[in-house]
């Protein structure tokens, strides 16, 4: 068999979604496993979007449609992208695709080998390798537990040398659950508009938001043309298996992105689309009562972890994720996998999500709540044999 090329030889494949096929596959050896790893809703997607999807397949709209996407859904997100996030755009902003692909496409389209990346340390597992793929070097900022992983402008400022061509944002965060304060986007916003660096910003928890409000970078003033705005509706409306997301961007950018897209995908499913443009334009109870149960879930989650001997968590603002730190001296990745073998509930380790992520795993509260008491049953045994 061929080596694999020399850019992927060195790239390790997604933690999370690694530990989702481990877990996938050892409920399927019938293991009564309680998976905290996949951070994905386990509600349904509302019955109006499911609907709207059948439709357009028994109307036969099952046919490639233009790379960019239908142009009914590129209104509906500029649209929502310049009513709910203040984004100055219109539909000619607007790339459709699976949110990973828009970053993927991103880092392919914008980065060359010897480039630097500014990121947040934890940052979610994919930027990393996405910035490697395109030959780029990923630059990280630390951040701490008690200062809620929230970065430090001026650390990141630092960082700026004359290769730096791109930072990256997400907020709310994927793995800690942090809402960035509007201050410090300010801050970072001013800093890429001094240094003329563009900003990736990955948004998709948009709309999970416990306490304070989103911001996008792109909304301040000149921001919008050197910010990569990234969203979709997986996380949203309980869409995941559905892969269906946007870019938004200044039209040159959009051209960039658009040829990657012409080249790989082609376009996004067709008969998905029309249903993306009932969810977002459509009745959005199911979504505000999903967000409603995440935080309930988020406080019942918190509640019990602050009875187990050896875990210590602060309050997330966002997301579905808690990223407790242990005071057990073993790697993150061996904790989770002896959680996984021992109790049989998954995590994911914190170092899967950079340097500063040691000391930490990830817990995905989207699941219910019998499976959060549960889970959080056996790891407190777990805890207390260690
Ligand atoms: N973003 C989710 C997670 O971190 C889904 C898996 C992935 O795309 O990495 O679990």
């Amino acid at each position: 068999m061929a080596n694999a090329s020399k850019r992927l030889q060195d790239i390790p494949a997604s933690g999370t979604v690694a530990i989702s096929n481990l877990v996938s596959q050892l409920k399927a050896n019938g293991v009564d496993i309680i998976s905290f790893s996949m951070g994905e809703p386990d509600f349904v997607t509302p019955s109006n979007i499911v609907n709207s999807c059948i439709e357009s397949l028994r109307d036969g709209f099952t046919h490639y449609t233009s790379s960019l996407g239908i142009p009914e859904l590129r209104v509906a997100v500029a649209n929502k992208s310049v009513t709910q996030n203040r984004i100055p755009c219109t539909e000619k902003n607007v790339l459709i695709t699976p949110c990973k692909q828009a970053i993927f496409m991103t880092a392919l389209a914008y980065l060359d080998p010897g480039d630097e990346v500014i990121l947040s340390d934890p940052s979610w597992v994919s930027y990393e390798a996405c910035i490697r793929l395109a030959g780029a070097k990923p630059v990280y900022i630390p951040t701490k537990f008690e200062e809620d992983f929230v970065i430090d402008p001026s650390l990141l400022e630092a960082a700026i040398t004359p290769k730096t061509k791109m930072i990256i944002l997400n907020t709310p965060s994927n793995p800690t659950g942090g809402v960035l304060p509007v201050q410090t986007i300010k801050a970072i916003a001013e800093i890429a508009i001094k240094n003329d660096i563009m900003v990736m910003s990955d948004e998709i928890y948009e709309s999970i938001i416990y306490e304070g409000k989103h911001l996008s970078i792109a909304s301040l003033p000149g921001m919008f043309e050197r910010t990569i705005t990234i969203s979709g509706l997986s996380k949203t409306y309980a869409m995941t298996g559905w892969r269906l997301g946007w870019a938004i961007a200044p039209e040159i950018d959009i051209k960039n992105i658009n040829k990657l897209q012409t080249h790989s995908i082609s376009c996004c499913v067709s008969f998905t689309q029309p249903a993306a443009v009932e969810a977002i334009n459509g009745p959005q109870k199911e979504k505000d009562d999903m967000v409603r149960e995440f935080k309930k879930r988020r406080d019942l989650a918190l509640d019990l972890i602050s009875e187990i001997k050896g875990l210590e968590c602060n309050v997330p603002k966002g997301a579905f994720y808690l990223f407790p730190k242990y005071n057990v001296s073993m790697s993150s990745e061996e904790l989770a996998t002896q959680l996984l073998e021992k109790a049989h509930v998954a995590v994911t380790p914190g170092s899967a999500f950079g340097p500063c992520g040691e000391g930490f795993f990830r817990i995905s509260y989207a699941t219910s709540e019998e499976q959060i008491r549960e889970g959080l049953d056996r790891l407190r045994f777990f805890m207390n044999g260690l």
